[in-house]
């Protein structure tokens, strides 16, 4: 499989504690890859080095055959590398249709002058509308995000960056809050309708993550313990002992 993300020896220090310590695995193109551990583990770190929020102090990324060390966190969003919004980046106010617009907007570099009612804001609404039919969501584009309930509305924030078609999409505990009915939905959703975009994905319900991943990386105290398919990680002894005894049983 070709990988679309190549992580090398990554390594990141708070001082002198150790939240990464020589990470590295790759995400195929398509693939879809769960990253598990317990709190603490350096997930969320791992994320923010990725998408360049935190400098690394050890480790090369390659993103899509591109080294990514020194480009700036806007610049790999542009080479296909997205994560969820910001909450900032929400507006309550506004409806479904006019959000995912807006984030459609901000990547065709229209910004914020979303309001001039041009040829591109009718484009980006029909693509806004799109993305939210694909979702189920048609019936709820005109309400009012502030309307929503919480399981929609994260779906919302998951089809946001798709709006970039990115090539690889990073969610850091997507599913929080969501049932196990809303989890599946969201991830079904997203494997199904968006088969191109790649996928890594934390979540603590590890059965939505080995139903809906290809692969799974397991981290424990800033380290990478084991990875494979969900049956492989599931068997593993030293993950069970780490980790799954606690979660699964
Ligand atoms: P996870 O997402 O797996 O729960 P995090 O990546 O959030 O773990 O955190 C990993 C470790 O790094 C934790 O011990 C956390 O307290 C620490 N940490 C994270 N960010 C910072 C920071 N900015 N300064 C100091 N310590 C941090
Ligand atoms: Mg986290």
């Amino acid at each position: 499989m070709t990988a679309i993300l190549e992580l090398r020896g990554i390594g990141k220090r708070f001082g002198a504690f150790a939240a990464l310590d020589d990470v590295g695995f790759d995400v195929g193109e398509g693939e879809a890859v769960g990253l598990i551990g317990p709190n603490g583990a350096g997930k969320t770190t791992l994320f923010n080095v990725i998408t360049g929020f935190l400098p690394p102090d050890a480790g090369s990324i390659r993103f899509a055959g591109q080294s990514m060390d020194r480009l700036a966190p806007a610049r790999r969003v542009a080479c296909g590398l997205a994560r969820t919004f910001q909450t900032a980046m929400v507006f309550p106010g506004l409806t479904a249709r006019e959000n995912i617009a807006m984030a459609v907007r901000q990547h065709a570099g229209d910004g914020l002058r979303w309001f001039g009612g041009t040829r591109a804001a009718a484009a980006a609404a029909q693509t806004a509308a799109r993305l939210l039919g694909d979702a189920g969501l048609a019936h709820r584009a005109d309400t009012l995000l502030c309307d929503m309930s919480h399981g929609e509305r994260r779906m919302i924030d998951a089809l946001m960056p798709l709006a970039l078609s990115p090539r690889l999409l990073l969610l850091d505990e997507p599913t929080a809050g969501l049932t196990r009915a809303e989890s599946d939905r969201l991830l079904g959703i997203l494997r199904r309708n968006h088969a191109d975009t790649a996928l890594l994905l934390v979540a603590h319900d590890i059965d939505i993550v080995f139903g809906h991943c290809d692969r799974v990386v397991v981290m424990d105290l800033g380290r990478v313990i084991g990875c494979g398919t969900p049956a492989e990680v599931r068997e593993d002894a030293v993950v069970r002992r780490a980790y799954l005894g606690t979660m699964v049983g």
